[in-house]
């Protein structure tokens, strides 16, 4: 059985105080069998750290640089975040993809630089409206799995977390339908079973774009649907408090 993971993302967004609120929150919450995480901005990690402590929360970032260390002025390195406190880190999320034009090597580089260091790496699939409409789903979606995929070894694969988020469901209010999103798990499982039937049966495919506590429970109730991404909805705590209790 794979245990549910519910992801928050934050972006850039969200503060000291709305990291406080969180802790306080979720500390005295209720939860099912579900494991929870927070990608918060980088500068906050430490604090969360501290602050989720006493609390199901457990914390992640939202990039990293391939590099273990160097003149790379801005960017911020796996092992930074592990001693920052993160568990998990985002790859290849959309937003990096289109804004900071991370193409698939870029994507892969992270994903192998985030195992080296200890971190779990949640790969970003998801197509754009346009290669929908042109029936390229899932073309598009297994090519982003397979480029990683293909170059990592047997043991790497198993440590991978996969969210699917269609690009014109995230921040668009728009989300799949729960048959659509569901399709395109089962298509993702299926392929990883080409690598091993044991990969296939335990990897978590989350689904992420506009999930919210009134669309939660369907889709976490599609059975290739292990989890959510979660970016609008993890900013308001009840929300997101909710979508993890649906889960
Ligand atoms: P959204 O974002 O929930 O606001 O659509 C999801 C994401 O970008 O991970």
């Amino acid at each position: 059985m794979r245990t549910a993971l519910i992801a928050g993302n934050w972006k850039m967004n969200g503060s000291l105080a709305l990291v406080e609120d969180f802790a306080r929150t979720f500390a005295e919450a209720r939860l099912p069998a579900v494991e929870v995480a927070l990608m918060v901005p980088a500068p906050y990690l430490d604090a969360a750290r501290r602050a989720f402590d006493d609390t199901p929360l457990a914390v992640g970032a939202q990039t990293l640089h391939p590099e273990a260390k160097g003149a790379f002025t801005g960017e911020v390195s796996g092992d930074m975040l592990i001693e920052s406190g993160a568990r998990y880190v985002l790859v290849g999320h959309s937003e990096r993809r289109n804004l900071f034009h991370e193409d698939d090597a870029a994507v892969l580089a992270r994903v192998r630089a985030a195992l080296t260091v200890g971190l779990t790496p949640i790969l970003c699939v998801g197509e754009s409206l346009e290669e929908r409409e042109a029936e390229r789903t899932e073309a598009v979606v297994l090519g982003q799995v397979m480029a990683v995929f293909d170059a990592l070894e047997p043991d790497e694969r198993v440590r991978v977390i996969i969210a699917y988020e269609p690009v014109w469901a995230i921040g668009t209010g728009r989300t799949a339908t729960p048959e659509q999103a569901q399709a395109v798990h089962a298509a993702i499982r299926a392929r990883l079973g080409e690598y091993d039937a044991t990969l296939a049966e335990d990897l978590r495919l989350l689904y992420g774009g506009s999930m919210k506590a009134a669309n939660a429970t369907e889709l976490l109730t599609q059975p290739d649907i292990d989890g959510g991404l979660v970016g609008g909805a993890s900013l308001q705590v009840d929300d997101f408090l909710a979508i993890c209790q649906s889960a």
